[in-house]
C-alpha cells in the first residue's frame, strides 16, 4: 500500500508551530491581523472564507471580513483595499477570488500592498519566489513543499512533473520544486503525449481541475502523486464510474448529493504510486494553514521581528 500524506496532521503540526509565534507577538501589543474581503455571495468562497476566519480564531490572530455587495465597482473595491493598505493592525489582505465579472481582478490584486499580500499572487512577490528572495509565496504551492518535506520525501535530484500552469498553483509550484533543486517540466492542456510526459515523473502534481484526469498511465510505478484537484461532482453516474461502483462512496453521494473529487483516479493511484494526497484530506488543509504562515510572517517582519 501506498503512503498517505496526510494533509490533516501536517496542518495541525503547523497550526502547533505557530501558536507560540502568534502568542509572542500578542505579548508584544498585538496579534497578527488578516482581512479577507469577501464580494457577493459565491457559496464555496464563503466556506473558505468562513475557515479560514475559524483558523484565525483558532489560533488567535486578529481577523475582519469586509463582505461588499456582488454590484461593487473596481474604484470602490480599490478604495477598500487602499484602507486596508493603510490600516497598521492589519498585516495581511486576502481578496477572495473569483471577483465578478465588472471587476478587473488583476487591478486589485495589484492594489494590495506587496509587504500584506499573504496570498502571495503581487507581481512584486511573484518575482521575489523567481528570484528565490524572501516574500509572501502562494500558499496552495507552499503547501504542497510542507507536505512533500514534513512526509519525508526527497526532492533534491528527482523529477517533478506538473500538470496546470495556473498562476496561483502550477507556476509558482513549478518554481518551488525548482528551488528545491528538483528537475521541473510543467505541462498543459497542448502538451503532447501527456501521460508519457507523467510517467517520468518521480513527483507528479496534478492542478488541472478535471476529475480523475490521471489514470494509472500518467502515473509511473512507485511515484509520489499531489492531486490539488478539488471538483465538485453532482452527476451519480460520474461517481460511480470514478469510484467503480464503490457501495460507501455512492451511499456517501446519496446522503449529500455530491462528492469531491481530486483530479487524480483515487482508485488507480493506490495501485501505483509509492505516497500520494488524498482529496479530501491531503493538500487542501495546507492553502489554510499556509495562509496562517504568511499572516504571521508578514505580522513578524511588520513588527521588527525578523
Ligand atoms: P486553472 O483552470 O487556472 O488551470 C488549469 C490548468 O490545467 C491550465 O494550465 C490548463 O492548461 C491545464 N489543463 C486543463 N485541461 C487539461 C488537459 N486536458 N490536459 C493538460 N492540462 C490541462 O486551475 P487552477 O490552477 O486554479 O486549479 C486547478 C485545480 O486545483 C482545480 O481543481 C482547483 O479547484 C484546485 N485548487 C485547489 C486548491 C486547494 O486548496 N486544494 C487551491 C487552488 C486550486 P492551459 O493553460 O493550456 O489551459
Amino acid at each position: 500500500m501506498p503512503r498517505i500524506l496526510d494533509g490533516n496532521r501536517v496542518r495541525d503540526d503547523i497550526k502547533s508551530e505557530l501558536k507560540p509565534r502568534v502568542d509572542a507577538l500578542a505579548a508584544r501589543g498585538r496579534p497578527p491581523g488578516l482581512a479577507v474581503v469577501l464580494v457577493g455571495h459565491n457559496p464555496a468562497s464563503e466556506i473558505y472564507v468562513r475557515n479560514k476566519i475559524k483558523t484565525c480564531q483558532d489560533l488567535g490572530i486578529f481577523s475582519e471580513s469586509i463582505t461588499p455587495p456582488d454590484s461593487i465597482s473596481t474604484a470602490e473595491l480599490l478604495a477598500i483595499v487602499e484602507s486596508l493598505n493603510a490600516r497598521p493592525e492589519i498585516d495581511g489582505i486576502l481578496v477572495q477570488l473569483p471577483l465578478p465579472p465588472q471587476i478587473d481582478s488583476k487591478r486589485i490584486l495589484m492594489a494590495v500592498a506587496p509587504a500584506k499580500d499573504v496570498d502571495g499572487f503581487h507581481p512584486c512577490n511573484v518575482g521575489a519566489l523567481v528570484a528565490n528572495l524572501p516574500a509572501p509565496r502562494a500558499c496552495t504551492p507552499a503547501g504542497i513543499i510542507e507536505l512533500l518535506k514534513r512526509g519525508g520525501i526527497a526532492i533534491a535530484g528527482r523529477r517533478a512533473v506538473i500538470v496546470g500552469r495556473s498562476d496561483i498553483v502550477g507556476k509558482p509550484a513549478a518554481m518551488l520544486l525548482l528551488h528545491e533543486h528538483a528537475t521541473v517540466t510543467i505541462c498543459h492542456s497542448k502538451t503532447p503525449d501527456l501521460p508519457a510526459v507523467c510517467r517520468e515523473a518521480d513527483i507528479l502534481v496534478a492542478a488541472i481541475g478535471r476529475p480523475a484526469m490521471i489514470t494509472r498511465d500518467f502515473i509511473r510505478q512507485g511515484a509520489t502523486v499531489i492531486d490539488v484537484g478539488t471538483n465538485r461532482i453532482e452527476d451519480r453516474g460520474m461517481v460511480a464510474r470514478i469510484f467503480r461502483n464503490s457501495p460507501e462512496k455512492l451511499a456517501s453521494f446519496d446522503k449529500r448529493g455530491s462528492l469531491l473529487v481530486g483530479d487524480v483516479d483515487p482508485i488507480d493511484v493506490v495501485e501505483r504510486a509509492g505516497a500520494y494526497t488524498p482529496v479530501p484530506g491531503g493538500v487542501g488543509p495546507l492553502t489554510i494553514a499556509m495562509l496562517m504562515v504568511n499572516t504571521v510572517a508578514s505580522a513578524e517582519r511588520r513588527s521588527g521581528i525578523c
